[in-house]
């Protein structure tokens, strides 16, 4: 086998590659316009889209797509052939700067929260050379894969990447600012992210015998099987054979896409993965990790599995979620998050440390918005993922410090020093796994934060864009203050840290995230705890979130309530398919075995009555009530399981007539769910009276463990 380095990148046409192919002129102004954002001219266009084609050519593509990520949270694509004729009808293959720089996909079907509707009705799709371009196997089939935003005429994003690079140029300029006062230095900033993906594999035989997994990607309805992550058997347990052959698969074909997949393992539940990259500037990061999601599903297929990037496919056992690291680095490669063992480098470290704690103070409710998603709300607070209440956690050294930082009034040199020698220590301190709180949604680990309540399923683009948004705010807002300081001492800079120390600091907490008592504690310090989708969302109607959305530049204030409804009306849509689907279940699947057992036991009952008294036995006489105590608690569940399913169907009845997507999404929220939850409980009870034999639906037991 060749190594990964051989064939790592071996599908991407990157800067380097770029740079050897491209005249001198025209590669810098390649470079100019992903560095500096500058507009490419129309001949260099030219001239990059036919080395495009060629190296393309050279790999067997015939076809190139605009490849974008609409704000169905998945990608999309439409193929175009390079074939074309020439002026003498001869058949040649051909790729012009304006091809390769705009499309026009039919954009009447992507969601966009009735933005289109009032202007254009068309979108169309731009490069974004900061993501290089690739090849992507459809099986055997390679497509050249162009990355691009999706924006109406008038430049709406209808994307989930526009937002992230306008993030990414504010967080720059606010960040590389920042340098430029504290230490005179001219560089610029980028947001660097890396995602851990977790995911559950199954047997593909017996997704497919499960309508709930293939259409809502989730079970509606499973008997908890005796035995479930009590073990803790499974966490970095040694991985199965077939998983392995998997596994390497995946990262053959990420390597080869250039995505930088570093670390796998089993995690906490039967049948669960994580996969880790190598972290990247955010805008790849993002995309790769679009590619990872769906490498991942198209490689399960290939081994005859299914992959589950729900975020709670199964009950009973954790969910799954995604991490997303993050930090920003200069562009000579210095981490701003790092502390380093140098008094200067550090109070960098404690300016940035700062503003992404005030972050996450002043904007934690956008940031929970963000996270939020039908599937998401199953995981958030339910004692396996963080709760809703967003904190931050930063450990007991960096507590201790700050705390040092806040309570010295006058700031004696001795302070200073000591604050100085605890940085330097820090590095050191963090490697120790000890000082860390797996419960925290926001924790400082060494030199990055780590977002960990993000869903599997979902793009990070949005999470990222808010993030990026909400700390560049802050540095902002701090730099607008230091530079009003006649010179910048170490004493005026902790004075003016101090502040922002004090004032975010009901956002820190160091305890126990999953416990009764913080929930009640957070509310006391103010912090909000939006526990469902559509309480998440209402946090966009507020005036000073609209404000920040525009100021920071994430949003454009036309694009924020329509992002807020084509979110609020997946969520509906999504309920109301596995609502349908847990209805179909109980229709075909669960009611006709079970009334098929109950008459099976009523007729046993039958005829054991009857053996009773034509034998006068004692024995049989009083197995009587046992067995028809079994048909009772059968009937019980059978009739229970019939009410369930009409208030279900009452209530969807009623959630189809409401027009506004808002209210809709609460009547999802707080009236669907319910009853679905209600109904799901007596399908279990079903499942676990029935005879096996008889129940049509792949149980949790074959799920979870048969592979
Ligand atoms: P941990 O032990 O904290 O999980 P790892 O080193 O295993 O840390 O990293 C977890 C993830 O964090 C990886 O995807 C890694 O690339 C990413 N990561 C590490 N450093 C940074 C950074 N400076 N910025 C963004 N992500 C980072
Ligand atoms: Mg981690």
């Amino acid at each position: 086998m060749t190594s990964s380095s051989d064939i790592f990148g071996s599908h991407v046409l990157d800067l380097e590659l770029m740079k050897k192919k491209l005249p001198k002129q025209t590669f810098h102004a390649l470079k100019d316009a992903i560095e500096k954002r500058s507009k490419l001219g129309l001949t260099d266009a030219d001239t990059i889209a036919h080395t495009i084609m060629e190296w393309a050519l050279s790999k067997g593509v015939t076809h190139y797509t605009h490849w974008f990520q609409p704000m169905t949270g998945l990608t999309a694509q439409k193929h175009d052939a390079f074939f074309s004729f020439d002026s003498d009808m001869r058949p040649i293959e051909r790729f012009s700067g304006s091809q390769l720089i705009q499309s026009e996909p039919d954009a009447s079907s992507f969601p966009s929260g009735g933005m289109r509707t009032t202007f254009e009705a068309r979108g169309y799709t731009a490069w974004d050379p900061s993501s290089p371009v690739f090849i992507f196997m459809n099986g055997e089939v390679p497509v050249l894969c162009i990355p691009s935003v999706f924006i109406s005429y008038t430049g709406q994003a209808l994307d989930k990447k526009t937002p992230l690079l306008r993030s990414i140029k504010v967080l720059d300029e606010a960040a590389s600012e920042a340098l430029k006062l504290l230490e005179g230095s001219e560089t610029y900033v980028e947001a660097t992210v890396g995602c851990e993906q977790e995911f559950f594999l199954v047997e593909r035989a017996f997704f497919d015998r499960r309508p709930d997994l293939v259409m809502a990607g989730r079970t509606v309805q499973g008997c908890r099987p005796a035995k479930g992550q009590q073990m803790e058997d499974h966490y970095f347990g040694s991985i199965k054979d077939r998983v392995m052959a998997f596994a390497q698969d995946v990262e053959q074909r990420l390597y080869r896409l250039g995505v930088p997949c570093k670390t796998r393992h089993n995690e906490v539940a039967p049948h669960q993965f994580e996969m880790a990259p190598i972290f990247e500037p955010a805008n790849l990061a993002a995309d790769h990790n679009q590619l990872v999601m769906e490498v991942i599903k198209k490689a399960a297929k290939d081994h005859d599995m299914a992959a589950l990037l729900h975020e709670k496919p199964f009950a009973e056992v954790n969910g799954s979620g995604k991490h997303l690291n993050w930090s920003m680095q200069t562009g000579d490669g210095r981490n701003l998050l790092e502390p380093g063992n140098q008094p200067h480098g550090n109070k960098l470290f404690l300016y940035f440390l700062t503003a992404v704690i005030n972050a996450i103070h002043k904007r934690g409710d956008v940031l929970r918005s963000t996270i939020a998603s039908a599937g998401n709300d199953h995981r958030l607070g339910a004692n396996e993922a963080p709760p809703a209440i967003m904190s931050v956690f930063l450990g007991s050294h960096l507590t201790e410090l700050l705390d040092k930082i806040e309570s010295a009034s006058q700031l004696s040199d001795q302070t200073v020093a000591s604050i100085d020698l605890g940085l330097a220590e820090l590095p050191h301190i963090m490697k120790d796994t000890t000082d860390r709180n797996r419960t925290s949604p926001f924790a400082f680990t060494g030199n990055k934060f780590e977002f960990r309540a993000l869903g599997s399923n979902q793009s990070i683009s949005m999470s990222a864009a808010v993030l990026n948004g909400a700390v560049a705010e802050s540095i902002q807002e701090m730099n607008a203050d230091l530079a009003k300081l006649d010179e910048v001492n170490e004493k005026e800079l902790f004075q003016l840290l101090r502040r922002y120390i004090k004032r975010s600091k009901p956002v820190r907490f160091e305890g126990n995230n999953y416990s009764e008592a913080w929930e009640k504690e957070a509310e006391k310090r103010g912090l909000s705890n939006l526990k469902t989708t559509p309480e998440a969302y209402t946090v966009w109607d507020r005036e000073e979130i609209r404000d920040f959305f525009i100021s920071s530049g994430v949003l454009r204030a036309d694009e924020i309530e329509a992002r807020q409804m084509v979110s609020l009306e997946h969520y509906g849509k999504i309920i109301n398919i596995e609502a349908g689907v847990l209805m179909r279940l109980i229709d075909n699947y669960i009611l006709p075995p079970a009334f098929r057992y109950q008459t099976e036991i009523a007729t046993s009952v039958d005829a054991l009555k009857s053996a009773a008294s034509h034998n006068s036995s004692e024995v049989l006489v009083g197995a009587a009530p046992f067995q028809v105590g079994y048909l009772e608690n059968l009937t019980g569940g059978i009739v229970a399981l019939l009410e369930a399913r009409s208030a279900l169907e009452k209530v969807l009845a009623t959630v189809q007539d409401i027009e506004d997507e808002k209210e809709a999404a609460m009547v999802y929220a707080k009236q669907v769910r319910p009853c679905m939850d209600a109904a799901r409980v007596q399908c279990d009870r079903l499942e676990s009276l029935v005879d096996a034999r008889q129940w049509g639906l792949p149980s949790y037991y074959e799920l979870l463990f048969i592979m």
